[in-house]
């Protein structure tokens, strides 16, 4: 026996229960067509929702900055690693968020790693959503503060729970927005009263919803006309935005403390200037054409009644996030496998990212799917649903 012999055996475990993950083949570039291990392929398991990651603007914007910056920051922004595109990323995110100010973070997995841990510790209890992210989870986890979780978006249980609850020194709800899972929207409203009511902190994850919801594209805190009542805002430029990079939006001092609290921004190398000037580019595009967001979220309208009547169930989605419920993890790895057949990229979602009858295909939609590529896909699930007609 070998120290590390344990890890081949729980390989085979995973194996067995249809859990293991294979990294894929490296993409070129991000597309709604791509060519992976010479296949061709129509893929909708990627986040880049305007469809901005392979945008030629974003890749002048950051040859520019890396020519004028270099590539790397050498130290942690609160050392010496931030550069001038850094300040102005900051600055035009708070105006664009419309708070007093933001802090970059190296993505928006530290961002909530940090964060989260910076605002409570022991003497302090947080109430989160069942479904949080895992950046989430893993942030309350270091904070050390009292857990309270209620049942996804159920605002009636948070409020019991906060009733109910003895008293601590400071309160945190927090939550994704848009659920990355199952494109569903958090009860903001009523999160905002209960914040409110309670006099608790309240933090949104607005990640896959940066870009994409709200008339101007800020969220759906702005969906709902609730941005003012929210303590943290975060977001990050790798999915709608097309760049790399999370962030938290704020008042000045919540933002001054982050910077001197958040660990994963103080011990952690800036991130390239080049990543920062392409994250700019892609707040100027979103604040200035909202075409792309509007006909995102009506086709994935369309497409979510398509996928309804053909018997698929995509459960809440309101958006660009469709999940097809189908059951158990090996169901959702063999009707991925025969899409993929088909020329179609749709992922297999199984645990650790959902429980085990959770298991689902997860749709994301972009700004460059064409009606035809979302014909194919209709043509294929038809398909599937044909040959195993009482099985999903
Ligand atoms: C993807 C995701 C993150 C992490 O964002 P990165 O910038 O890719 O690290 C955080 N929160 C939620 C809700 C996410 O879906």
């Amino acid at each position: 026996m070998k120290p590390l012999d344990w890890i081949d055996e729980e390989l085979r475990r995973l194996q067995l229960g249809d859990l293991l993950r294979d990294v894929p083949q490296p993409l070129r570039t991000q597309g709604a067509r791509v060519e992976q291990g010479g296949q061709k392929l129509i893929n909708f398991a990627s986040n880049d929702y305007l469809g901005l990651a392979a945008d030629v603007r974003l890749t002048q914007a950051a040859v520019a900055a890396c020519q004028q910056h270099g590539v790397g920051r050498g130290a942690s922004p609160l050392v010496c690693g931030r550069s001038e595109i850094h300040v102005q990323l900051e600055a035009r995110l708070a105006q664009f968020l419309q708070t007093e100010a933001a802090i970059l973070f190296p993505t928006s997995f530290a961002a909530n790693a940090g964060a989260i841990p910076a605002i409570v510790d022991r003497e302090d209890a947080i109430y989160g959503d069942a479904k949080n992210h895992a950046s989430i989870i893993d942030g309350c986890r270091l904070s050390r503060a009292e857990k309270h979780i209620y049942p996804h978006t159920d605002a009636d249980a948070l409020e019991d729970l906060l009733r109910r609850s003895k008293s601590y020194r400071r309160r945190l709800i927090v939550t994704d927005t848009l659920f990355s899972m199952d494109g569903d929207l958090a009860p903001l409203p009523r999160l905002a009263q209960l914040a409110e009511k309670y006099d608790a902190m309240l933090m949104l994850d607005e990640t896959h919803a940066i870009g994409v919801f709200g008339s101007q594209g800020r969220g759906v805190a702005e969906h709902f006309g609730v941005e003012q009542r929210a303590d943290l805002r975060v977001g990050t430029f790798g999915k709608a935005l097309g760049a790399a990079g999370g962030f938290v939006c704020g008042s000045a001092s919540l933002i001054k403390w982050l910077a001197n609290r958040a660990r994963t921004y103080v011990f952690s190398t800036a991130h390239p200037a080049a990543v920062s000037a392409a994250a700019l580019v892609a707040l100027d595009i979103v604040a200035a054409d909202p075409s792309r967001r509007l006909a995102l979220l009506a086709q994935a309208k369309t497409l979510r009644d398509r996928l309804d009547q053909l018997g698929w169930d995509t459960g809440q989605s309101v958006s660009q996030i469709i999940p097809l419920h189908v059951g158990t993890p090996r169901k959702a790895v063999q009707i991925s496998q025969s899409l993929r057949h088909r020329g179609i990229w749709l992922p297999a979602i199984r645990p650790p990212a959902v429980p085990e009858s959770e298991s689902l295909l997860r749709l994301g939609l972009t700004a460059m799917h064409s009606g035809e590529m979302l014909d194919s896909l209709c043509e294929a699930l038809q398909e599937i649903n044909d040959q195993s007609p009482n099985d999903q």
